[in-house]
C-alpha cells in the first residue's frame, strides 16, 4: 500500500512547514482548510510581498502522481517545465519510472527541491532468441509510429478542470497479472518497460472509467493495444483501457467514475483476455496503482 494522506514536505528555504494530516475521515475539512489557507495567501499576494502558496498531497515517487493546490491563476513548473494549473488552483505533478532522485518545483516564485522515492523495477533477461523475434518488422514500424503520434497528440490536449477529484474506482474486477515498470531485455536489448497494470478478467467483463473525465480517444484496432479508449481526467491526467472487445463511449463524451465504457477482450497484441490499464500525466507514463492511491487519498469535489 502507498503512504496516503501525507502532505509532502519539500526543502523550503526560509520556511518550515511540516504539515501532516490524516485524510481518513475529514477529506472535505482538510481541503477546505487548505483552500482557506490558499485564499489567505492569495489575498496576501495581492496586498504585498509574494508568498509561496502551493500545497502538495502525496509522496513523490518514481511512476507516481502528486496532487497540488495553489491560488487561482498561480504559475507552477517542475524541473523547468510548465505545469497546467486549473482556474481554481489545482494542479498535478507526475514522476516517470526513471525519474531522478530530486525534482525542482517552482510555484509562484517559491522554489522547492522534492525528494523522489526510488522503486525497484523487475527486469527479465532472455538471451539466445532468434533475431527476427527481437527486431520489429520494418513494414509495421510506420503504422506504429503514426499511432504513437496520435496518442501523444491526444495526451498533449489538457482538460482544464480537475475532474480526477471525483474519487477513484477499479477499472475491472480481476487478478493483477502484470505490473507497471517491469522490463524485458531480449538478447541484451532493453525493450520498452511495461506501461500499465494488467488485470486478468474474462472476455466481456465490464471495464469502467476510474474517475470522471472526457473520452479523448476511441480506436477499434491499434497495433499494440487493439480496441482502445482513453479518458482525460483534467490537468494532464489521462487513463487508457486497452485490448477491449467492445467500447460503449465516443470521443468527446463526458463519463462518470465507475461508468462502464467497454468490455474486456484480447484485441491487439494480447495473448489472452485481460485489461491493460494505463495512466499518464502529459507525456509521462505513470503507475496506475500509484495514481489510484493518490486519487483515493484526495478530497472529493462534487
Ligand atoms: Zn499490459
Amino acid at each position: 500500500m502507498k503512504e496516503a494522506g501525507v502532505i509532502a514536505k519539500g526543502d523550503h528555504p526560509g520556511r518550515s512547514r511540516d504539515i501532516r494530516v490524516s485524510f481518513g475521515s475529514d477529506h472535505m475539512k482538510v481541503w477546505t482548510v487548505l483552500t482557506i489557507l490558499t485564499a489567505g495567501l492569495a489575498a496576501g499576494l495581492a496586498a504585498g510581498p509574494p508568498a509561496g502558496a502551493a500545497e502538495l498531497q502525496g509522496r513523490p515517487e518514481q511512476g507516481g502522481l502528486v496532487l497540488g493546490l495553489t491560488h487561482p491563476g498561480g504559475e507552477v513548473s517542475l524541473d523547468g517545465r510548465p505545469v497546467p494549473v486549473g482556474a481554481d488552483g489545482h494542479f498535478l505533478l507526475g514522476f516517470s519510472r526513471d525519474a531522478a532522485d530530486t525534482a525542482t518545483l517552482v510555484a509562484d516564485g517559491e522554489r522547492r527541491v522534492l525528494t523522489v522515492a526510488r522503486r525497484d523495477w523487475p527486469v527479465q533477461r532472455i538471451d539466445g532468441l532468434p533475431p527476427a523475434k527481437v527486431t520489429p518488422d520494418p513494414a509495421e514500424l510506420a503504422r506504429i509510429r503514426a499511432e504513437n503520434q496520435l496518442i501523444a497528440d491526444r495526451r498533449a490536449a489538457v482538460g482544464p478542470r480537475p475532474l480526477y477529484l471525483s474519487g477513484v474506482d477499479n477499472p475491472a474486477d480481476g487478478v493483477i497479472s502484470g505490473v507497471f515498470g517491469s522490463q524485458r531485455v531480449l538478447n541484451g536489448e532493453p525493450r520498452a518497460p511495461h506501461s500499465g497494470t494488467d488485470i486478468a478478467a474474462p472476455a466481456g467483463a465490464p471495464v469502467r472509467a476510474i474517475a470522471d473525465g472526457t473520452v479523448s480517444l476511441v480506436r477499434a484496432d491499434l497495433f499494440f493495444t487493439g480496441r482502445t479508449v482513453m479518458i482525460d481526467h483534467g490537468l494532464g491526467l489521462q487513463s487508457v483501457y486497452a485490448h477491449l472487445s467492445r467500447h460503449d463511449v465516443a470521443e468527446g463524451q463526458a463519463v462518470r467514475r465507475g461508468q462502464v465504457i467497454g468490455a474486456v477482450g484480447a484485441s491487439g497484441r494480447a495473448t489472452g483476455p485481460h485489461l491493460h490499464w494505463g495512466a499518464s500525466w502529459l507525456d509521462v507514463r505513470l503507475d496506475p496503482e500509484s495514481v489510484r492511491a493518490a486519487l483515493a487519498a484526495a478530497p472529493r469535489h462534487q
